[in-house]
């Protein structure tokens, strides 16, 4: 089953099962666009820009921003840019993790941003992230590594049923501190559970355990995404929220310059915790690199602040499908389904940051790109979820369309959604780059 148009669905489900962190997330956006001629740019050093130019910069590993310069002047195009978020919620492992639990080691865990934390149980878990190592040749004599389980290694197993037997009246619940801690190993009296731990990540990292100083891990599932119903017409994974909108906001980046303006992927660490960090959208990262390109390019002051004025954001992040099992979770008049297209999100209160100018653009930029255009609200009885759209929009005063494709069951560990939306919205992000 390769039809042209679910061949993007295809190469979304390769990037996810490839990035099982936003740290591989970022790893491998990184290798893509160097391919493509981006080139890379330190934070740290003196940038030299130039018309037609492509260029892509990496904030601590795993929050990235991509852009490439038009031929023409910015100052009639703008900045035109994407904006998505690289983490998806689930667990982090905490530093003094692995520890004795009855005849287990067991490794300790935070739970990060709003996982349904009963969809990680009984799933073949593993571990994947950055580890920071001793490398007296690197700066500060200190290096990282990407480490990447490539097999089942940790578990959250349910309890049978004849001991929780109102589990499928009252649900799953588990007690965020006692009952979370993985599985990894019987207890050894040799080998004490920090040691065991220890040695496994050293082992996959490739260095010794002593000079292993600290980790960022993610929990993450072994199963590779699948397509499925009778014509494949459907896909699942981890983390559709929002490598998805990552994997179309890179596609749709151009591999030659737009006439004018500059188009821009900025893909952010930390959205499911509320961006408010170093590399979250929140932080200084785009507003740092928008001015470096403002000044790289020439502009003084004024000049750089009118282009912010005519540039546009998409805020592009998932958004929630009509799932006819619970009908009355939807608002009648805006259902939104998988297949049918990119969704533009209207919120009144604003955690949605479109307002009819973005929602009018939006409609006629999936005209030019030839797709249907689907709208989403919220139920006023029901809390709306956030995106860095308002954020973004607030922070450097842009204009902003909230946008993404639908799916069902946002933050399981195993999502879902329509094998035709990738195609979609990569072509109408195509379109907002051409200008
Ligand atoms: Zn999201």
């Amino acid at each position: 089953m390769e039809e042209p148009d679910t061949q993007r669905a295809q190469d979304l489900l390769a990037y996810i099962d490839a990035s099982p962190s936003p740290w591989h997330a970022v790893a491998n956006a990184a290798a893509q666009l160097e391919g493509r001629g981006y080139r890379r740019l330190a934070e740290d050093e003196p940038w030299q820009l130039e018309p037609g130019g492509a260029y892509y910069v990496v904030r601590d590993d795993s929050s990235l921003i991509a852009f490439r310069i038009g031929k023409g002047a910015l100052t009639r195009g703008g900045f035109r840019i994407v904006g998505a978020h690289t983490d998806s919620p689930g667990f982090r492992v905490k530093p003094n993790a692995a520890h004795a639990k009855g005849p287990l080691t067991a490794l300790g865990v935070e739970i990060y941003g709003g996982p349904i934390l009963a969809s990680f149980a009984d799933r073949d878990l593993t571990l994947a992230g950055r580890v920071m190592v001793r490398d007296d040749s690197a700066p500060g004599g200190l290096g990282s590594r990407l480490v990447h389980f490539d097999r089942p290694l940790v578990r959250l197993p349910n309890l049978a049923i004849h001991m929780n037997r109102e589990v499928n009246k009252e649900g799953l619940k588990f007690d965020y501190q006692d009952q979370l801690p993985l599985f990894l190993a019987a207890l050894s009296e040799e080998l004490p559970p920090e040691e065991r731990f220890r040695g496994l990540l050293a082992e996959q990292a490739g260095v010794a355990a002593d000079d292993l100083r600290s980790w960022g891990l993610a929990v993450a599932d072994t199963q590779p995404g699948a397509f499925w119903g009778p014509e494949g017409e459907f896909i699942a994974d981890s983390q559709l929220d929002n490598l998805a909108s990552c994997h179309a906001a890179l596609a749709a980046l151009p591999d030659e310059g737009p006439e004018a303006g500059v188009a821009v992927a900025a893909l952010f660490d930390h959205e499911e915790v509320g961006s408010e960090s170093y590399k979250g959208a929140s932080g200084n990262f785009l507003e740092s690199v928008l001015a470096r390109i403002g000044s790289g390019l020439g502009l003084d002051g004024d000049q750089y602040r009118s282009v912010l004025a005519s540039s546009w954001l998409v805020s592009a992040d998932m958004a929630h499908a009509y799932h006819p099992g619970w009908p009355r979770h939807h608002d009648d008049q805006h259902q939104v389904r998988v297949n049918e297209g990119p969704v533009i999100k209207i919120n009144a209160a604003q955690r949605y940051a479109t307002d009819d100018r973005g929602e009018a653009y939006f409609a006629r930029l999936c005209e030019d790109a030839g797709v249907p255009m689907q709208r989403y609200i919220h139920r006023n009885d029901l809390p709306c979820g956030a995106t860095i759209g308002p954020l973004l929009a607030a922070r450097l005063g842009l204009r902003t369309m909230d946008v993404g494709s639908a799916m069902w069951a946002m933050h399981s560990a195993r999502e879902s959604a329509g094998a035709r939306d990738p195609a979609m919205l990569m072509r109408v992000l195509a379109c907002f780059y051409a200008g």
